[in-house]
Order: structure tokens, then sequence, then C-alpha cells
């Protein structure tokens, strides 16, 4: 829940979530609607699928244990090396590093090298060691990432208050490495086209072309080309919705009709029971001012 998401809009998500699923096998009998329901308002949904799926594999082939190396750790859907090293350290106690951002950005500055020109395996490898001196390796992965996050941070790091202050080559250096940027926000145009009912219903469907969007329940949408629109539709208003590092610059026209295509369901602009993604709920926002 923590990917991307700030930590006091994920308490009561988790409360909630920790709450209903007390075990994992009582999260492995779980279907997909009802996860995505209680993940409704929290974005990137790809994580909440990946985590019913995992557990669903842990009970199956695991007999409900966590596994303990890194190579079945990332077996499990949607757990690269950063999440299958944080696990082991938090889960096993295992010596290790959890190399997201922040952590390489630590490394990079503590030797005044570009994060490109790091090798950050070998680093790690040959520097063992000194690395792992504590048996409190869980903590030791949780206080890298709170370091990178709280001293040595991305801007203006607190290199007054920090424990490696006396040998960092980056505060010594004349000519301190520029850190990485973040990610450019892309921009980019999409159509969405909704057919409404009298009754303050509105047609979604699964069947969209839009990568990120897939699997979810949306009205048509289509990317911006030369705009020309069919005029059957009326343009409602335009807006910006930004999801991960993309913006997306909407025009929204709607329709009202009482027959829509085979692939779409009607769903209720006020009261919906099912799972509804934030990206969605925002169109329906709009279209609402229509009555
Ligand atoms: S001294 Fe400054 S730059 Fe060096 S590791 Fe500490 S906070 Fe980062």
């Amino acid at each position: 829940m923590l990917q991307q998401t700030q930590v006091k809009t994920v308490i009561p998500y988790f409360k909630k979530f920790t709450k209903k699923y007390k075990t994992l096998e009582s999260l492995s009998k779980a279907n997909e609607t009802q996860i995505l329901k209680m993940w409704e308002g929290l974005g990137y949904y790809r994580r909440a699928r990946n985590l019913l799926a995992s557990a669903k594999l842990l009970v199956r082939e695991h007999n409900n244990k966590f596994p303990n190396t890194l190579k079945e750790i990332k077996k499990l859907p949607g757990v690269g090396d950063y999440t299958a090293n944080a696990l082991m350290g938090f889960i096993h106690n295992y010596p290790t590093i959890a190399l997201d951002g922040n952590v390489k950005r630590i490394f990079a500055r503590y030797l005044n090298k570009k994060e490109s020109k790091v090798n950050y395996e070998r680093l790690i490898d040959s520097n063992k060691k000194n690395l792992f001196i504590t048996n409190r390796n869980s903590d030791f992965v949780e206080a890298l990432m709170e370091f990178g996050a709280l001293i040595c941070k991305p801007k203006d790091p607190k290199c007054s208050q920090c424990c490696l202050n006396k040998s960092c080559r980056y505060l010594k250096s004349s000519n301190k490495i520029k850190t990485n940027k973040r990610k450019k926000i892309k921009v980019m145009n999409y159509n969405i086209f909704c057919y409404v009912s009298k009754k303050k219903q509105i047609a979604l469907t699964k069947d969209n072309e839009i990568k990120f969007l897939k699997n979810f329940n949306l009205p048509l949408i289509k990317e911006m080309k030369n705009n020309s629109v069919n005029k059957d539709w009326k343009f409602l208003k335009n807006y910006k919705n930004s999801i991960s590092n993309l913006s997306l610059n909407i025009n929204l026209y709607y329709k009202f009709s009482s027959k829509i295509p085979k692939s779409y369901n009607w769903y209720s602009l006020n009261n919906n029971k099912e799972f509804i993604p934030s990206f969605t709920k925002r169109i329906f926002n709009q279209v609402s001012t229509l009555f």
C-alpha cells in the first residue's frame, strides 16, 4: 500500500484491510472485486491484484508460509529485486539492502560518484563485513530507507546531523555530484465518451485499449489524435487527471442513449456496491452535473 503513497493516506486503508483479512488464508479466499473495493481510492490497483494473487500462491504452493529465499520470493506476482530484498530483511532478518532510489542516492553521495557509475551489487558484496554489523537486519533495511528520506534527502541533505559526515566524500568534495532528477511527467491527451441514461446511469466497459487502465471499468476512451469527434457526442468539459508519472489531458463527451454496445453495462452514478477506480469516479462526478 505504501508504494508511491503517503503513510497518512495508507493508515485507514491498512487498518480496515487487516481487520477484515487477519490471515493469509482469509485473504487468499477473497475475490478480486472484494479486494479492489477495499482498495478503492488508494489507486495503483495493480498492487491489490498482485497482493491477492500472491496470497493465493502462498497458500497453494507454500503451505501458508512465506518463502525464505530471494529466488522463491521473486516468483510472487509484482515482486522484483527491491521488494524481495526488503521482505527478506523484514520477515527473515536476513542481512540485505533494499536498493531503491533513496538508498542508491545515499551510496552515490557517500562516494561522490554518479549513480550510473556505481556498481551497487559489487559494492554491497565486497563491503558485507562493514555493512552488516548488526543482528537487527530487519531494522537496518528500514533504517536505510528512513535515512534516505529524512537525512540524506534528495534536496538539501542534513549533513550536519549525519552520522557519516566525517567520512562522506560528497560533503568534503568541491566538485559535488548531481543527484538524479525526478522522472519527467508525460502529458497524454484522451477523449472519453460516456453513454448516459436518464436514470442517472453511465455505461462502462472493461474492453478498452489503454494499457495502464487495462481491466478497469471505464467509458469509451480514445487517444486524442486530430480531435475530430462525431457530432452525436456532446462536449461536457476538459479536465486533467494524474496517474503515476502521467498527466492526462481529457476531453469528456456524453450522449444520452438507452442502447449501449454489447461489452458495456450500466452503473449508477450515485450508488455503487461494485469497485469503481478513482479515475472513473472523477468521470462520474463530471457527468453528474448533467442532472
Ligand atoms: S554527510 Fe550529507 S551527503 Fe553525506 S551521507 Fe550524510 S547526509 Fe548524505
